[in-house]
C-alpha cells in the first residue's frame, strides 16, 4: 500500500536536467519530496482523494531555479520604495518619489506600522526613499538635487540613491538632520566643481546642492538601514518577485543587516517561500565561529529552509568603475603617468589580506567565496585557495570570474574551485558597449562559459539581482557576444539548477528531478528549447518543498 501524493503534475514535459536530460510525463510529490517521476499512468496511481492534480497541458516542468548570487533586500527595496530605474528624466524621478511620499504619509496615519515595532528604529517609516536612478541614460543628464527633492516633500526626509549607491540626492529635511554627521568632502556645494565627480571642498562658499557622495552616502545608508519589521516587508516583497520568476532557492550575500534573522523568523513561521543559503560577509566570521555556526548548518529537508553558506569577501571592484584589477591597463585609462597604479584597477582587499582570511576561515571549516572580476584578481583568489588543504572538497568559489586567463581556467578545474558567474553581465559585453570601452578586444574574453565547462569547471549561474531573473540569464548565455562561448539551452539551465546546487553542497537533493529529491519545481508556459525569446517565457507555477508558492491565474 503506497501513500497518496500531495501534488501531482501530469500531462507535462518534465525535464530532469540530469546527464543526460530525460523527459517524463508526470511527477508526484509527497511531504516535500519527489516520490515518483515517469509515465502519467504510473504517476497517477498515487492520486488519492486529498491529492491536488495539476494538468500541465503539455507544459515544461523543470527543477526550480537556484540563483547563486543574490541581494534579496535590495530587490525588496526597489519593490517597496520608489524604483527610480524606471525614470527617464529628473521630472519622472520626482513624480515617482511623490507617489511614494503619498504612500508613506498614508501609512503614517495608520495604527502600528513599522515604526511601532519597538526594534529601536522608531522613525524608519517616515523616509521617502528611491533607488536605482541613472542620469547617464537621461537626456537631461544630471544628478537629482535638493531643489528636485524639496518638491517631493518639505516635511519628510527624501533620499534618491543613484544606481551605484555611491551618490545620492537629498532634500532640505535630510540636510538639516544629517549634514553635521556627514564628512564635508561628501557634501557637494554650489560653490564647488560639479564636474569633479561631486567631491568638492567643504569650504566652498555655496549652499549644499543636495548631492552627496561616498562617506556622506554611508551616513544615509546607515540611517535608512531597515529595522526588523521593515526588513521582513522587503524580504516578503523580494521572495514574491523571485518565486514568480521560478526561483526556488538563493545564495544570498549578507553583511551587517537584519536579513539573516528575518529569514529564520519567516522560516519558523512557515512564511519563507524559498530556500536561502546565507553567504556571510567576512566581518561576521568571528561571530559565526563563536556561536558554532558552520557552512552547511541548517537547510534540512523540511521546515528548515535557511542554511549557512560561505564566508564572502572581495578582492577587486568592477569594470564600470575601472576598479576591477587587471594585469594589463584599461583600454580607456586616463593615461596620467602619476596614476599608473590605477590604470590596472585596484585592490579592495589586497592579496596578502585575502590569503590570511582564506587560511583562517578554511582552517575553521568554512567554504569561502570571493568577488573577483579582473584577471589579476581571479589569479590572486586562486593562489589563496591553492594554499588550502583541499579547495575542491571545501567547494571554495569565485564570484563573477569575468576575465579569466587560460591558465586560470585550468587551475579552476585542477583545484575543483566553483565558478559562480552572472550571465546578465553579458549585456555590457556587446560591441560598442561598456566592456568594449573599458577592455577593448578583451571584451570577447569575458565570461568564458564554454571554456569553463569544457575544462570541467563547476559552473553556477546567478543574477546579482541586476536584475533577478534566471530566464534572462539563460537567454544571454545561449546568445553570447562571443559565439564561441555560448552554451546550449540545456547547459545554461543546468548552471541555474544543478550547477548552483553544487555550489551550495545541495546536488543530491536539489537541481534535478528524481525520486528522493526535494520537491522544488517550476512550470513554464513555453518550452525554452522551442521559443525565440527565452527571457520572455512566463512562469505559471513554482513549487518549493512540495508547497505551491506561486501560481499565475
Ligand atoms: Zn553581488
Amino acid at each position: 500500500m503506497t501513500a497518496a501524493a500531495d501534488l501531482v503534475l501530469t500531462n507535462a514535459e518534465v525535464h530532469t536536467l540530469g546527464s543526460p536530460d530525460e523527459t517524463h510525463e508526470a511527477v508526484a510529490v509527497r511531504d516535500g519530496e519527489v516520490v515518483r517521476v515517469g509515465r502519467a499512468f504510473d504517476v497517477e496511481l498515487l492520486v488519492g482523494v486529498e491529492t491536488r492534480v495539476v494538468d500541465c497541458g503539455g507544459r515544461v516542468v523543470l527543477p526550480g531555479f537556484i540563483d547563486a548570487h543574490t541581494h534579496l533586500p535590495m530587490v525588496g527595496r526597489s519593490l517597496v520604495h520608489a524604483d527610480l530605474s524606471a525614470a527617464d528624466s529628473p521630472a519622472e524621478a520626482v513624480e515617482l518619489l511623490r507617489e511614494r511620499a503619498a504612500e508613506v504619509e498614508a501609512d503614517d496615519g495608520g495604527a502600528g506600522g513599522d515604526g511601532a515595532s519597538g526594534d529601536g528604529t522608531g522613525d524608519e517609516t517616515d523616509w521617502v526613499l528611491g533607488y536605482g536612478y541613472d542620469e547617464s541614460t537621461w537626456d537631461e543628464s544630471r544628478y537629482l538635487t535638493r531643489d528636485d527633492l524639496d518638491a517631493v516633500s518639505e516635511s519628510l526626509p527624501v533620499v534618491a540613491f543613484r544606481e551605484d549607491l555611491h551618490t545620492a540626492g537629498v532634500n532640505s529635511v535630510v540636510l538639516d538632520r544629517y549634514a553635521d554627521e556627514m564628512p564635508d568632502s561628501g557634501v557637494q556645494t554650489a560653490g564647488g566643481d560639479a564636474a569633479s565627480e561631486g567631491v568638492v571642498d567643504g569650504d566652498a562658499a555655496g549652499e549644499p546642492t543636495g548631492v552627496v557622495v561616498e562617506g556622506a552616502v554611508d551616513v544615509l545608508r546607515e540611517a535608512t538601514e531597515p529595522g526588523r519589521e521593515e526588513m521582513a516587508a522587503l524580504v516578503r516583497a523580494a521572495q514574491s518577485y523571485a518565486t514568480a520568476r521560478g526561483v526556488t532557492g538563493v545564495h544570498d550575500m549578507v553583511r551587517g543587516s537584519r536579513a539573516p534573522e528575518v529569514y529564520r523568523d519567516l522560516d519558523e513561521a512557515g512564511e519563507l517561500d524559498l530556500r536561502v543559503r546565507i553567504n556571510y560577509w567576512s566581518d561576521h566570521l568571528d561571530a559565526l565561529r563563536e556561536v558554532g555556526l558552520r557552512t552547511n548548518h541548517g537547510g534540512g529537508s523540511r521546515g528548515d529552509l535557511v542554511a549557512v553558506g560561505a564566508i564572502k569577501t572581495f578582492t577587486d571592484g568592477s569594470f564600470g568603475g575601472r576598479t576591477a584589477k587587471l594585469t594589463e591597463p584599461y583600454a580607456d585609462a586616463a593615461g596620467d603617468p602619476d596614476a599608473a597604479d590605477d590604470e590596472t584597477g585596484q585592490w579592495v582587499v589586497d592579496p596578502e589580506e585575502l590569503r590570511e582570511l582564506v587560511a583562517d576561515a578554511d582552517g575553521s571549516g568554512y567554504q569561502l567565496t570571493a568577488h573577483a572580476i579582473g584577471d589579476a584578481a581571479i589569479d590572486a583568489v586562486l593562489a589563496a585557495y591553492e594554499e588550502t588543504d583541499d579547495p575542491g572538497s571545501a567547494r571554495h568559489r569565485v564570484e563573477h570570474v569575468e576575465l579569466a586567463s587560460d591558465e586560470a581556467i585550468e587551475r579552476f578545474a585542477e583545484l575543483g574551485v566553483v565558478a559562480s558567474v552572472q550571465p546578465n553581465f553579458l549585456k555590457w559585453a556587446d560591441e560598442g558597449g561598456l566592456y568594449d570601452a573599458r577592455l577593448g578586444e578583451r571584451r570577447l574574453r569575458t565570461n568564458r562559459y564554454r571554456d569553463l565547462l569544457d575544462a570541467g569547471v563547476d559552473l553556477a549561474f546567478g543574477s546579482d539581482c541586476m536584475p533577478l531573473g534566471p530566464l534572462l540569464g539563460v537567454d544571454l548565455a545561449t546568445d553570447h557576444p562571443n559565439p564561441d562561448q555560448s552554451l546550449t539551452v540545456t547547459e545554461a539551465l543546468r548552471a541555474y539548477t544543478s550547477g548552483a546546487a553544487y555550489a551550495g553542497f545541495d546536488e543530491d537533493r536539489l537541481g534535478t528531478v528524481a525520486v528522493g529529491t526535494a520537491a522544488d519545481l517550476v512550470v513554464l508556459d513555453e518550452s525554452p528549447w522551442e521559443t525565440d525569446s527565452i527571457r520572455d517565457v512566463a512562469v505559471s507555477m513554482t513549487v518549493v518543498d512540495g508547497r505551491v508558492v506561486f501560481e499565475r491565474d
